[in-house]
């Protein structure tokens, strides 16, 4: 029970990889947003890559906020999953076995979008050529199995949104250990029904902003009670183990 405390999460953030994120989405605009609002533990959360997580690690030490190595794949029945690693080996592990199950598409800029690299100041370095907005040749089974297999956690998002969503595409939530948590968005209404399942299977959800513009970071809206940040901490917090636990405001 040492030093345990509340920090202020956000575990969804697109970067300007993302094709639907702004240009606005580098590490200092980021970071100095979340700082500004008090969040303390931030996840990149690009969709089907990983390749900007590594200029977050390093802008986020220097500023001191706390970045999490992360990705929301989309399985092969169109369900957003947020991948959550403790280290940039583990998250670009997890991005080959994505790569090699994604549909090899060149990416079309005028219609999807840019898919821009960046360096931790936030200069362009690079695009990825591969289309990444697609569902990849792994099914949801596959892909929690994959991402426990390495050490992450996956949580389902947006789960009160239809598009894209765990609730949306199979009308339930199924029990742990098939996922690990799910998450809500800051905005939308609550639905008496899915709320009424998470009180029964146990699951203290999450709130992440989901955040592809700056002005779409919410101020914090989601607590973890734990020691510190890491994958184990957060589990334990998911699991409501030794006094940790997850608070939100909504
Ligand atoms: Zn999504
Ligand atoms: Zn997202």
């Amino acid at each position: 029970m040492k030093n345990m405390r509340e920090w202020a999460l956000d575990l969804h953030i697109h970067t300007i990889l993302s094709p639907c994120a702004g240009d606005d989405m580098t590490p200092p605009q980021i970071l100095r947003r979340v700082k500004e609002l008090g969040i303390e533990v931030v996840a990149i959360t690009d969709h089907n890559s990983a390749e900007n997580v590594e200029a977050f690690y390093i802008k986020g030490k220097e500023m001191g906020v706390k970045v999490v190595s992360g990705m929301e794949v989309q399985t092969r029945e169109d369900i957003h999953l947020i991948c959550l690693f403790d280290t940039l080996e583990q998250v670009f592990n997890w991005e080959k076995a994505v790569y090699q199950r994604l549909p090899d598409l060149k990416n079309r800029k005028e219609s999807f979008g840019a898919q821009w690299l960046v360096d931790s100041e936030g200069n362009i370095t690079g695009e990825v050529d591969r289309l990444l907005l697609m569902g990849a040749d792994l099914s949801l089974t596959e892909v929690v199995n994959g991402v426990h297999a390495i050490g992450g956690l996956c949580i389902a998002a947006h789960i009160d949104r239809r598009a894209f969503s765990l609730w949306g595409s199979l009308g339930f939530i199924p029990d742990r250990p098939a996922i690990d948590n799910v998450e809500l968005t800051p905005h939308l209404a609550r639905n008496p029904d899915q709320l009424a399942q998470l009180r029964e299977k146990g699951f203290n959800y999450l709130i992440s902003s989901d955040a592809h513009y700056l002005d779409g970071i919410y101020p914090p809206q989601c607590f973890a009670r734990i020691e510190e940040f890491s994958i184990k901490e957060l589990k334990a917090a998911f699991l409501s183990q030794d006094g940790r636990y997850i608070r939100t405001t909504r």
